[in-house]
């Protein structure tokens, strides 16, 4: 009877197997899996793309990296490429959410699974899975941060009672990158209340995402719209408070527009937030210029999805955390969404030189 057992068993875990290689199209032991990222004009990107290639090599795959540095044709391109290499999966962290479509329909009648990486890819049924971070929170972690470090906020969450007014500028991503209207929604659900009671006040009158988007996040764009607003809307002598940024790059260029035109020498900076934690960020965050970032561990996303990627690649079903957020205009796209974390010059120490993300001597 034991014998029996044995052999059924046996039995029953060929056929699951066999199921499993059919609805992943074969064995993918040791397959190639593409990855194409944005730019390494951020660093963020360039992390992102190590710990994934580093993670999915160690998984016993094969990968293709590429970087599109912003150029939409050059990422369409090295999708066609990956494609007729023979990837099985493809990873990808769009420029243009919208613009592979194509690229994705060839993937798909090759059997080949597509897993957006970061930013939602949109209006296209074949995109399998998604691995992020929790976009709108981290818009409403970029607000708070802006709010408690102009004191309208304690350090606690909580309403300091501060009357105001005080004049923030509002700046946005890219319109053609999802995650920036997410970022956007985030921060304006924490700001909105504010702006109503006249706590704080868009001097500008800039507000709407389609205005104050940067096009492919280049901080020369936001520097050059926080020069028009300085030389606008505060030529009277009026003081900028607070600047939402959505990302460190961005927070450099308006930084750099503040300073021509006097602040940082004798005056303080505004508070200005930022997002991913880059190097030149943090060091301008110890040295009192910007005030806080946005940490997202790349070494979690790249892990996350490398297991994703294996799941799929073994024909199971990756784990995901929400189905509800992230519809992409033709689906809902199963996500999996990591937390991020607000970082100042209080706990930067801690959460980034004691975590391992950087070595002490990288931020002198
Ligand atoms: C990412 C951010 C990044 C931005 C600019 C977004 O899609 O989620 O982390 O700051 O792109 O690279």
């Amino acid at each position: 009877a034991v014998a029996m057992t044995a052999t059924m068993a046996a039995c029953g875990n060929a056929e699951k197997t066999a199921d499993k290689e059919a609805a992943s199209g074969g064995d993918n032991t040791g397959a190639l899996v593409g990855i194409t990222m944005p730019t390494r004009s951020s660093e963020r990107w360039i992390h992102d793309g190590d710990n994934l290639k580093s993670q999915l090599e160690g998984l016993g795959y094969k990968v293709d990296l590429q970087y599109a540095e912003n150029d939409i044709p050059t990422q369409t391109q090295q999708l066609d490429s990956q494609i007729t290499k023979g990837a099985k999966l493809l990873i990808i962290a769009s420029i243009d959410g919208e613009a592979i479509t194509s690229q994705l329909e060839n993937a798909a009648s090759a059997g080949i699974k597509v897993i957006a990486y970061d930013r939602l890819i949109r209006k296209s049924p074949n995109v399998d899975y998604y691995a992020t971070f929790d976009n709108f929170k981290v818009g409403v972690q970029q607000a708070t941060s802006l709010l408690t470090g102009l004191k309208v906020l304690k350090a606690d969450g909580s309403d300091a009672g501060l009357k105001g007014p005080l004049n923030v500028e509002l700046f946005a991503g890219s319109p053609d990158d999802n995650n920036a209207t997410f970022f956007f929604n985030g921060a304006m659900s924490i700001l909105q209340p504010y702006i109503e009671k006249g706590t704080i006040v868009i001097k500008s009158g800039q507000k709407d995402f389609a205005t104050v988007a940067t096009l492919r996040w280049d901080p020369e764009t936001a520097q050059k719209r926080m020069e028009n607003i300085l030389t606008s809307t505060y030529k009277g002598g009026a003081k900028v408070d607070g600047v939402l940024s959505p990302y460190d790059g961005i927070s450099i260029g308006i930084l750099s527009a503040l300073k021509s035109a006097g602040y940082g020498t004798g005056s303080a900076y505004p508070i200005v937030s930022g997002q991913d934690a880059e190097l030149a960020s943090v060091k301008s965050i110890i040295a009192g210029e910007q005030y806080s970032t946005i940490y997202k561990d790349t070494r979690q996303l790249a892990k996350t999805t490398g297991e994703m990627a294996d799941a799929v690649l073994k024909g199971q079903t990756p784990a995901t955390n929400n189905t509800k957020d992230y519809d992409n205009g033709n689906k809902v796209v199963p996500a999996q969404l990591l937390e991020s974390l607000i970082i100042t010059k209080d706990n930067y120490q801690k959460e980034l030189v004691d975590s391992g993300y950087y070595k002490a001597d990288q931020l002198k």
